[in-house]
């Protein structure tokens, strides 16, 4: 027998998944050649430092860590965050301006599951990360698109918003540094976002994941601008930042009320990230900061080399790859030839064995780019770029 719809409408109300076939080509070429270079995942391959691992082995052993964390995160790590956003010259305030997430993917889910009723309208970046869309639709949100576009430098047009729908807005996602574009973005846009999200009622959230894997100059966060922290949050993460993307550790900070609100809604959830990642990171931020710096700086270094040695390589085969400002991904325009991303994709995984991503899986405004993971060493991106050479338009 098989069960009759067992799934709830939320999900059966998400987008069906586009890439069934794409995937299955992939595992047919990854099962029959032995020679897939795979530039589709965001995941870094670079291992976490040697200090960080020590500080987590040591952890282990001290009393009670293995027991359910306090949900906002320890004393201690909630102290470490705050302190780390004072450096950047922002005041959160430990004890109700901060939440620590199981990584900012589950944070920026269940963010819009705690603010957004349903029929009202979401600003969506597009292209976008894809769960935003997901959580959008589960929570019974009107999705919004604020198209990012090349002649805009991948920022959205505020201005084109309409009061109409400004008015039924809760909450506008904002993703800089951005992936999949990386593009980052400037002081004045985020200023004139918060002026928006003040004079209309909207929570703002940036989705920070990638604030230290900046190429030219540091990014910026929204709360540093004067008002943010009257509409805005910031989520970040220690994936990107330390390499440690499968422990699962980020956080929330910035507006008390909307904190409290996702608080609640994870209270419920989950039970806080194991105390001895949370007290892993914190001695990161918290002790002989100078060489964590150095860490996170070498991290950036290694992915500015990779991103010069990808859009060098990608230009003298007269390819036209976006300069990334930021992130660990290159935004690759389709060459001549091609109209759809998946097609190109499915050129590049079939005939010369690269794995990327077409830039329809982020939504109808990525259409027209493929995104490039850099997440591999130097001499995988070298022998790609020798391969992308064949992909001579047509
Ligand atoms: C990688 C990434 C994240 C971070 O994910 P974690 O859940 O913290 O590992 C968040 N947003 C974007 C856009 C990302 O690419």
């Amino acid at each position: 027998m098989a069960l009759k719809n067992i799934k709830a409408e939320r999900l059966v109300q998400l987008p069906p998944y586009m890439f069934a076939d794409f995937d299955h080509k992939r595992d047919l070429v990854k099962a029959q050649c032995n020679d897939l270079i795979d530039l589709s995942v965001g995941d870094p391959d670079i291992p976490p430092s040697a200090r960080l691992k020590g500080y987590f082995r040591e952890a282990l052993n001290e009393p009670n860590i293995h027991r359910y964390p306090p949900y906002k995160g320890t004393r201690a790590f909630c102290r470490a965050i705050s302190g780390w956003h004072k450096q950047k010259g922002i005041s959160i305030n430990p004890d109700n301006e901060v939440w620590s997430l199981l990584g900012s993917k589950e944070g920026l889910v269940h963010l819009i599951m705690a603010l957004v009723n349903p029929g009202e309208a979401v600003l969506l970046p597009n292209p976008y990360f894809p769960c935003y869309l997901s959580a959008i639709i589960m929570a019974g949100g009107v999705p919004v698109d604020m198209p990012l576009l090349r002649e805009n430098n991948f920022l959205p047009d505020l201005k084109s918003i309409k009061p109409s729908v400004a008015k039924r807005t809760k909450l506008m996602l904002l993703n800089y540094p951005n992936n999949p574009t990386s593009a980052d973005a400037p002081r004045e846009f985020y200023e004139e976002a918060v002026r928006f999200a003040r004079k209309y009622n909207i929570v703002i959230c940036q989705d920070a994941a990638y604030s230290e894997m900046y190429f030219n100059k540091p990014a910026v966060s929204i709360l540093s601008i004067k008002g943010a922290k009257d509409v805005a949050v910031e989520m970040n993460s220690f994936s990107k930042m330390l390499n440690i993307a499968g422990w699962r550790i980020g956080w929330a900070a910035g507006n008390q009320q909307v904190i409290r609100a996702l608080g609640q809604i994870k209270m419920n959830i989950d039970s806080g990230a194991f105390l001895a990642i949370q007290r892993a990171v914190t001695r990161m931020l918290t002790e002989n900061t100078g060489q964590t710096q150095k860490e996170v700086t070498q991290i950036r270094e290694t992915y500015k080399r990779r991103q010069d040695i990808m859009v060098k390589g990608l230009t003298r085969i007269g390819l036209d790859p976006i300069v990334p400002d930021a992130t660990c991904f290159i935004w690759l325009p389709l060459p001549k030839g091609w109209k759809s991303s998946m097609e190109f994709c499915e050129y590049l995984l079939t005939k010369l064995h690269i794995h990327t991503n077409p830039g329809i899986g982020f939504g109808k405004y990525g259409e027209g780019y493929i995104r490039i993971s850099l997440t591999s060493p130097e001499s995988v991106l070298l022998q790609a770029i020798k391969r992308f050479s064949y992909a001579n338009p047509q």
